[in-house]
């Protein structure tokens, strides 16, 4: 019999599993409470709950857990890991030094299936989507060993959050509980390359989460030759659903727009993106495109990227260039995993 994800289960799942086997409710939370704030992997460390309870649960199920294969830490503090999981699959997550805190970018998905041209993540395609657990066990793992409290999270590492939908949601309601380590969402932030139903259907949960879309081009044209899902869901589309997604949530849509030197900067585009986003209030991240194996891209240089940027505030935009750590230990999501795979095929 396969063993239940136990740290996979959201709190309402958990107490069903646990009073499925004539236990009071009360041991649910007991047991949330080890698995998510205290981070414990161990059941016969989990003292307050009885001997049986802890023999059938080291039966029957099991904590997701996560091993450290490469860690790298940048001047800037900037940490990144390698992290194995038990079937072998490596997924990477950063932690960045903030004033405010300390963020963790996490991924969601072995690989990805998206297939932008830019990206490392998804040029071996789509492995595995991860459970909830794991994704925890990100955080739970790197806040261990940096030995800090993270504060806020970001999926935006390797996979696409909204196409392992499902997964993700138990991961945030799991993250943001109080019997957890109960990182509020407003901490969080979600970054999508624009699956249209998926945002739709985000827009319904009403998280209070940021949502970040990745649009990185202002037209069809460009959008599609950077990223194959524009054929599916194109930029009209894409910005109809994020307008209704504000309405909707009343919180306001930030998007990421990855400079391509002599694509996507011209001045042409920035008057089209500004068109694009008109009255939305939104927020545009500009960041110089990380150059990664394979590809034809190349970033566009600082004075450009600020006149891209001045131009767009002229127009009525709020746009600012990201700052980029751990630039010295390829931080960019994707990258440590591919040369891990070199390492092992060459
Ligand atoms: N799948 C999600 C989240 C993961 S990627 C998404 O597409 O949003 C996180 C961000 O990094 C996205 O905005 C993505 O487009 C961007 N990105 C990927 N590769 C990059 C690169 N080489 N240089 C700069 N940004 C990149």
């Amino acid at each position: 019999m396969e063993k239940v994800k136990l740290t996979s289960l959201t709190e309402p799942a958990l107490a069903e599993y646990i009073t499925g086997l004539g236990q009071p409710a009360f041991r649910a939370k007991q047991l949330f409470k080890w698995l998510h704030a205290r981070m414990e992997t161990d059941f016969s460390k989990m003292s307050d709950l009885p001997k049986a309870l802890q023999e059938k649960l080291t039966q029957e199920t099991v904590i997701e857990t996560l091993s450290i294969a490469r860690k790298q830490v940048s001047k800037d503090g900037t940490v990144k890991y390698l992290f194995r999981l038990p079937d072998g699959n490596c997924i990477e997550s950063v932690v960045m030094r903030y004033h405010y805190g300390n963020t963790i970018c996490v991924s969601t998905e072995v690989g990805c299936a998206m297939g932008c041209r830019f990206c490392a993540s998804t040029q071996g395609g789509l492995v595995r989507r991860l459970f909830a657990g794991e994704i925890a066990a990100e955080v739970y793992t790197a806040q261990q060993d940096i030995g800090e409290r993270i504060s806020n999270i970001v999926l935006m590492g390797i996979g696409e959050p909204l196409d392992n939908y499902e997964n993700v949601l138990d991961f945030l309601q799991i993250i943001s509980s109080p019997n957890g380590l109960n990182i509020s969402m407003r901490s969080i932030s979600l970054s999508t390359c624009g699956l249209v139903p998926k945002i739709d259907r985000l827009a319904q949960e009403k998280l209070g989460l940021t949502l970040s879309v990745s649009l990185h081009a202002p037209n069809d044209r460009l959008r599609s030759s950077m990223m194959p899902v524009n054929d599916v869901y194109p930029v009209a589309q894409l910005i109809k659903a994020c307008r209704q997604y504000q309405k909707t949530t009343g919180r306001r849509i930030s998007f990421e727009y990855a400079m391509v030197k002599g694509v996507n900067d011209t001045p042409e585009c920035a008057r089209q993106l500004a068109h694009l986003l008109q009255g939305m209030g939104a927020h545009i991240n500009l960041i110089p495109i990380n150059p990664v194996d394979g590809s034809a891209y190349s970033a566009t240089d600082a004075a450009n990227v600020e006149r891209f940027k001045q131009q767009l505030i002229g127009l009525g935009m709020n746009a600012t260039v990201r700052r980029r750590l751990g630039t010295d230990i390829s931080a960019a999501c994707g990258q440590l995993r591919q040369e891990a795979k070199g390492d092992s095929e060459g």
